[in-house]
């Protein structure tokens, strides 16, 4: 039987709600799955439970960002149950389920399928879930905006993608769909040099925060384009965890926005 205690806290975990953000853009590269990465361990250091969905079906990359490669999620029933990770953000990406370099090809239902089953998992007790979208426009997009509707997206772009952020009319696709977007990242903005800690700016600075303003959406923040977050993410030890031995400079820029 189980007890006074344990009742409660199921109660309680059934009766939060569970928000969805997306995190998108409008072309890759631009950094959105390391930006994914360390908002959900800010939000998790400020005392939120976030799980992470990846949900770049074609090219997975959480699983290398948060250092859980090769793991394997367990089914229980007909779900699955999201792996674990050092920082305590449960995470389901496609790079969990097929061999890695194992190149995914397939048609949309069936990424649709798939993403169903990542999003649709024992996730447990999180008030958050982020979702860490392929870049564009497409089949993955829909599936989520139709059958999992999200409370919010935030789009990043780099300074110089600024015109495809403007093509795309900064998300219109989450308007059209009546989810309502959260902000605008700018990432890759300034590059710090290791050596001297000069700053400068290979692919512009404050763009982004102009769209934003000019489409009467939130900035959230500017990412500096440093060596030690690609490294950091290579390494699977994300900045904002502050245990990868990377200054704490590295961590702020991605409190600020998960703030
Ligand atoms: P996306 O999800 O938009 O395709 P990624 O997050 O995979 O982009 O980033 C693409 C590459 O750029 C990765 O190698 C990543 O480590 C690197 N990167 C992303 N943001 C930064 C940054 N602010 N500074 C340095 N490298 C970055």
């Amino acid at each position: 039987r189980p007890d006074v205690e344990d009742v409660r806290v199921i109660l309680t975990a059934e009766r939060r709600t569970r928000r969805i953000v997306a995190v998108g853009s409008g072309k890759g590269g631009v950094g959105k799955s390391t930006l994914t990465a360390n908002l959900a361990i800010a939000l998790k250091r400020l005392g939120h439970s976030v799980g992470l969905v990846d949900a770049d079906i074609y090219g997975p990359s959480q699983p290398t960002i948060l250092g859980n490669r090769g793991q394997k999620p367990e089914v229980s029933g007909k779900k699955l149950v999201p792996v674990p990770n050092r920082w305590d953000v449960p995470v389901l990406s496609m790079g969990h389920l097929v061999e890695e370099g194992a190149a995914v090809a397939w048609r949309g239902p069936m990424a649709g399928n798939a993403l169903t089953q990542l999003i649709d998992a024992e996730w447990g007790a999180i008030d958050t879930l982020l979702v860490d979208l392929p870049p564009g426009t497409g089949d993955v997009q829909l599936t989520m905006l139709q059958k999992f509707k999200p409370s919010g997206a935030v789009l990043v772009s780099t300074p110089q993608d600024l015109a495809l952020i403007d093509a795309a009319r900064a998300g219109s696709l989450f308007d059209h769909a009546g989810v309502p977007v959260i902000g605008l990242v700018e990432n890759m903005s300034g590059y710090i040099c290791p050596h001297c800690g000069e700053v400068s700016d290979p692919f512009g600075s404050g763009g982004v925060e102009q769209a934003a303003e000019r489409l009467e959406l939130p900035f959230l923040g500017r990412i500096p384009l440093a060596l030690g977050i690609r490294e950091a993410s290579d390494a699977g030890t994300p900045p904002a965890a502050r245990d990868g031995g990377q200054g704490s400079e590295l961590a702020a820029p991605f409190e600020a926005v998960a703030a």
